[in-house]
């Protein structure tokens, strides 16, 4: 794997906020670099705060999907329609807080 791949795979392991799983969030732009010799132990330690539910925490901390638990009683097809119901709640949202 090299550094472009293991970042990629980094980032797509961490999208979501380990208190509610939201994907929306806001962070600061740290730079951290990746040891070539040693990728396990790359930690991106910016601070992100969820826009969802305020959670504060680094980008290390953020999580891939749906906790174990919960990922056990979905079948794949209802976690898409989660994710779409979601994401759509979540753009409302937005929209909600741009007009007020
Ligand atoms: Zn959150």
């Amino acid at each position: 794997m090299n550094s472009n791949e293991f970042l990629k795979e980094y980032d797509s392991n961490r999208v979501c906020c380990p208190k509610c799983k939201s994907r929306f969030y806001t962070t600061t732009l740290q730079g951290y670099v990746l040891d070539l010799n040693d990728m396990e132990s790359y930690k991106d330690l910016n601070t992100c705060v969820c826009r969802d539910c305020g959670d504060k925490h680094t980008f290390h901390d953020r999580v891939k999907d749906l906790d174990e638990k919960t990922k056990k009683f979905l079948k794949e097809e209802d976690k898409e329609i989660l994710d779409n119901m979601r994401r759509s709640f979540n753009e409302n949202r937005k929209r909600n807080d741009n007009y007020n």
